[in-house]
């Protein structure tokens, strides 16, 4: 047995946290990578319940699952895709599309005119992330949108930021660069629509930036930099079984690279974790940039000298991990506490890592 459990309680208090901190706002559900781990059609169920009815998608898998849940929620595909077949199926689906170039406006403004129909599609502005969208200096090409699809409603407009998580500094550059847009096309007479900016970062540190709607996905599961700002809560852990309890004696290892050396008779158990199911995964540094790079490499001296014990829980007391994690198990040191075969054990992972845990809601 193993699996990735979410406490569904856990998620309902990050879910109506994340609401009452939105006010009026509309929060679109961000639901890609299978709704980051732990299951788009569950999770989206109980987004839908607790009053999040409106989703935002990369696949056109996510947006046909979410459809057949919810015929009528509004549905935002953030990629800008020019791609004839996806966007006849988008259109199929009710579908909002995203404009991220003039060549995907006048791909979608071509097949919704074949099809007698208007493309309801937001238009995405690129301030920094650099991976679809308008420049905002590129106010003419983004004005003739407007002007000359006539095929199109354009109902929103949004950009994404790259750094909230890190600098506030960089956010608000994106954030003018945005609004100054925004402020150029309605001088020049253009309606807008939905303004949205905020990802889960931004949303929890930028309150003036929500504008008409966020864009939320990692705070529902708790897992940001400044979670404590709404008292967002973890939402899970792996759990596995311990599966053999052996004794090993002095001069014994433990593991692939014999990772750890037995310094006296010790029992010690056997759990069905790897690191294919995610375990582990967590310590990975993010090296975005020099400063992180070098943080990065402090940590690892820092974790050369004094190693960071990894630790599970069994039965409720903490062990911890012996030698280096398999991928599929991990042995631990079990010699203090009371446990038997087939016990329980849990352990953090990260949900977006794993593999080979079917997700179950408690
Ligand atoms: C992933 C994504 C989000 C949600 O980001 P979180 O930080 O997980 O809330 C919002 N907008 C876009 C365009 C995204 O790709």
């Amino acid at each position: 047995m193993k699996a990735y459990v979410v406490e569904r309680e856990a998620l309902i208090h990050n879910i109506q946290a994340i609401r009452r901190f939105a006010g009026l706002v509309p929060i679109w559900g961000v639901m890609k990578g299978n709704g980051y781990g732990i299951g788009l059609v569950p999770l989206s169920k109980l987004l839908y319940e607790n009053g999040i009815d409106r989703f935002a998608v990369t696949e056109l898998k996510e947006a046909e699952q979410l459809r057949e849940l919810f015929p009528q929620a509004p549905i935002l595909m953030l990629r800008s895709t020019a791609d004839p077949a996806e966007i006849q199926k988008l259109l199929d689906l009710n579908v909002i599309l995203t404009v991220g170039s003039y060549e995907t406006a006048v791909a979608i403004n071509g097949i919704a005119a074949d099809r007698s129909t208007i493309a309801e599609v937001h238009l995405c502005i690129d301030t920094g992330m650099g991976r679809y969208g308008f420049f905002p200096d590129d106010v003419d090409k983004i004005a003739s949108v407007y002007e000359y699809m006539k095929s199109l409603a354009v109902t929103g407009i949004f950009t994404h930021f790259h750094s909230a998580f890190c600098s506030e500094k960089a956010t608000k550059q994106q954030f003018e660069k945005f609004q100054t847009l925004l402020e150029q096309l309605h001088a020049a007479g253009y309606e807008t629509g939905m303004a949205h900016c905020c990802n889960s970062h931004a949303f929890l540190r930028h309150p003036e930036m929500h504008l008409d709607g966020v864009r939320i996905g990692s705070a529902f599961l708790g897992r940001l930099s400044f979670k404590e700002r709404l008292g967002l809560r973890k939402i899970g852990y792996a759990e596995c079984t311990l599966e053999e309890l052996r004794t090993i004696n002095k001069g014994q290892t433990v593991g692939y690279g014999a990772g750890f050396k037995a310094k006296g008779t010790m029992r010690v158990a056997v759990i069905s974790l790897g690191w294919y199911n995610g375990f582990t995964a967590e310590r990975e540094n993010d090296l975005f940039r020099a400063r992180d790079c070098l943080r990065g490499m402090l940590r690892y001296f820092k974790w050369l000298l004094f190693p960071k014990k990894i630790l599970v829980s069994v039965n409720g007391h903490k062990c911890r991990v012996l030698g280096h994690v398999g991928m599929v198990h991990a042995v631990v040191d079990v010699n203090d506490i009371d446990c038997a075969v087939g016990d329980r054990v849990i352990a953090e992972v990260n949900p977006l890592t794993i593999k080979g845990l079917k997700v179950q809601y408690r």
